[in-house]
């Protein structure tokens, strides 16, 4: 066994669930990592004297050159508990070039029996002379199905169908799948779904006031609100390409709402193909613009004064516009 891997794969996949049941492996005396003696229960609560974590400290960019010569400490030392030492890295892809410099002086001449376990969502966002040194492992995506019975078996009472919603969602990561469960996303689609079902040139704009006054109650600054809204409109999105997927025939089990609710919404209100994807189009000059700091109010007005113009056929030229620089 080599003594530095690196595991690749999108975030919230499970990189660092593997990693720690390789560490309780290396550490368990029953080898193997029987996951219920002492030893493995302090590898998951972290206070095994043998077992290293270093993640990335909240409001910072990448792990900091502290924290590795920290490590280093630790590690110089003999093990404290069994034979061998587990150092899990996390948050490689944004490893400073000072830290990766210590990291790799370690990699190069490791303390005997120590193990290093580096995670990264992409290989490629860390140097080549720390990859050559590693042997690297893909951790694979999760199918939406397995995603969807993962989050079952953690929360039964969810409906099967809301459980798939969430996993298609999550595009294969059950850490966000989870995420999204617990900040209440089904909420939040159901809710915008009903602003929706209500639009017409009367209410446009008191509708993106409305959807505007949700997205300043998120808690923190300008950046969360704009954080906030990318994420309605990756939720307006599902809606659109169900509207697209349903003009191209494609069976329901590849939709992203099958609820009764949205059905009846898909009926009644549904876009053709050619104005489903304009919607879509709309989500990506909105996004554009938010990134680009133009104003968060006056983009969801455009935003939703174009949807409008969508559905009601309202000639152009109407209704505010902005543009990336009206910043504020
Ligand atoms: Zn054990």
């Amino acid at each position: 066994m080599g003594h530095a891997f690196l595991l690749h794969g999108p975030a919230g996949i499970g990189k660092k669930r593997l990693a720690f049941a390789l560490a309780r492996m290396l550490l368990c005396p029953d080898r193997g990592g029987c996951g219920h003696c002492p030893t493995c229960l302090r590898v998951d609560r972290q206070t095994h004297a043998d077992f290293h974590v270093v993640e990335r400290e909240k409001q910072t960019r990448g792990l900091k050159i502290e924290q590795i010569r920290e490590l280093q400490e630790q590690i110089s030392l003999r093990p404290m508990e069994g034979q061998n030492k587990v150092c899990i890295l996390a948050d490689c892809q944004s490893l400073g070039e000072e830290a990766a410099n210590a990291l790799l002086k370690t990699l190069e001449e490791p303390p005997p029996r120590t193990f290093f376990f580096l995670l990264t969502e992409i290989c490629d966002a860390l140097p080549d002379t720390i990859r050559s040194r590693c042997q690297e492992i893909r951790v694979p995506a999760w199918t939406t199905r397995d995603v969807a019975a993962a989050l079952r078996r953690s929360a039964p009472d969810l409906p099967q169908d809301r459980a798939d919603f969430l996993a298609r969602l999550a595009e294969g990561s059950l850490g966000r799948a989870e995420e999204m469960h617990r900040s209440e996303v089904l909420q939040q689609a159901a809710w915008l779904l009903g602003k929706l079902e209500t639009l017409t040139p009367a209410n446009e704009l008191q509708l993106a006031g409305e959807i505007h006054a949700s997205v300043r109650q998120t808690q923190g600054n300008l950046e969360a609100q704009r954080d906030e809204f990318r994420r309605c409109l990756s939720l307006l999105n599902t809606f659109w390409r169900d509207m697209i997927y349903r003009s191209l025939g494609l069976p329901p089990d590849r939709w992203f709402h099958t609820d009764a609710r949205s059905l009846q919404f898909y009926e009644t209100r549904g876009l053709t193909l050619s104005q489903a994807i304009a919607a879509i189009e709309l989500s990506f000059q909105a996004e554009a613009w938010v990134l680009a700091n133009a104003n968060v109010h006056l983009v969801i007005e455009n935003y939703v004064v174009g949807l409008c113009r969508l559905w009601h056929g309202r000639p152009d030229g109407e209704g505010p516009r902005v543009s990336p620089s009206s910043a504020g």
